[in-house]
């Protein structure tokens, strides 16, 4: 009972449509934490789960209840909550939690079977990634902290274009039947949990270039809810006030169409919030320090930390953008959070155990 009580695992939820960004993500996020995540070494070459040495990140999928052809036979989706066993998750997740490794299924997403499960020991940090992190009460009530990728449809286009079409052959017909397919489902079971989400990151085109199809330039919001333990919202210029600002000029340099920032408190889902909004793109990546230096409550470690790790990630999906903004930000958060939550952990009960 000791050694399980003494490291509880703080646990993450990450929710997201499949192809909106979750791997780059989640290589931000465990940049951060100092280690590079991968598969676990000697097991199932299949498995979806990434491993470094402070996070484990799992992959949903893995708690399909029915396979791809009992899926096709039943008529379901994968993002039907009728395919999925939120018992097991619940269960599973319950355990690791508390201290406890669990033998976890594995979907194998090249077969689409269900493979021998794999064995999952509790980490420091616990990330749920995928389609219903939130779904569930029980797993939701599990979260530490949770986040929702929300990407939205003429995004998720253009990305599905870019890797579908130009790196897998798909036609455009074929990219928009299958987007189109999935959008009943995606707006019953999965848009909805946005609603419980601590942090959600919103991807929008541009505003600065008028009627803009082409899905390059984004425009990024950071919706940070109020009152979370361990989270205090980022903030630019002055905390709860209304500001825009328009950044490019002696200190930074912008082609077109320029960058724009906005912060300011809002509600979303009747929550109270704050939001930092992003549109436009960096020209170069070593002045955004410029920016992060007008930015408050980040939860760096020292003086440019973001600009840092942006830089470090360059090649990343997103880097000269409000995404890879955002995430690294976002990583920072969940950083601070896991230390004030084991901090608080082992100031009171070392007592207890000495005692
Ligand atoms: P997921 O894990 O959710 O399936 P990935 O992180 O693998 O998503 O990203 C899928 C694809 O989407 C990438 O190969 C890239 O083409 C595109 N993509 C993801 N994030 C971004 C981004 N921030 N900006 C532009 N394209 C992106």
């Amino acid at each position: 009972t000791c050694s399980a009580g003494d490291s509880q695992t703080v646990v993450i939820g990450l929710a997201a449509d499949s192809g909106c960004g979750k791997s780059t993500f989640m290589r931000r996020l465990t940049s951060v934490f100092g280690g590079a995540a991968e598969p676990p070494k000697g097991g199932n070459p299949d498995s979806n789960t990434l491993i470094s040495d402070m996070t484990t990140v799992i992959c949903l999928d893995d708690y399909h209840s029915l396979d791809r052809t009992g899926r096709k036979e039943k008529g379901v989706t994968a993002l039907d909550p009728r395919a999925n066993d939120f018992d097991l998750m619940y269960e599973q997740v319950k355990a690791i939690k508390s201290g406890v490794a669990v033998d976890k299924p594995i979907y194998n997403h090249v077969t689409g079977l269900l493979d021998p499960p794999e064995l999952i020991k509790p980490p420091k940090i616990l990330v749920i990634e995928g389609l219903h992190p939130m779904f569930d009460e029980r797993v939701r009530d599990l979260l530490d902290f949770s986040i929702y990728l929300d990407i939205s449809n003429e995004v998720k286009f253009a990305w599905k274009i870019q890797r579908d079409m130009a790196e897998r052959g798909h036609s455009l017909e074929s990219i928009k039947a299958s987007i189109e397919a999935r959008k009943p489902d995606f707006d019953a079971y999965i848009d909805p949990q946005k609603k419980y989400a601590d942090a959600v990151i919103e991807v929008l085109p541009t505003q600065l270039i008028p009627d803009d199809n082409e899905g390059k330039v984004l425009r990024v919001r950071l919706i940070m809810k109020e009152g979370v333990k361990h989270f205090s919202p980022v903030y630019l210029f002055d905390e709860g006030s209304t500001i825009s600002w328009i950044p490019c000029g002696r200190k930074l340099t912008c082609s077109y169409p320029g960058i724009k920032f906005h912060y300011g408190p809002d509600t979303y889902f009747s929550n109270e919030v704050s939001i930092l909004e992003m549109d436009g793109q960096f020209d170069r990546l070593d002045e955004l320090i410029y920016v992060e230096s007008h930015l408050s409550n980040i939860s760096t470690k020292f003086y440019g930390e973001v600009t840092q790790q942006m830089l470090k990630h360059a090649d990343f999906p997103g880097s000269n953008n409000g995404t890879g903004l955002f995430q690294t930000i976002v990583g920072l958060k969940i950083r601070d959070l896991y230390e004030q939550i084991t901090s608080s952990k082992t100031a009171a009960p070392l007592e207890a155990t000495k005692a």
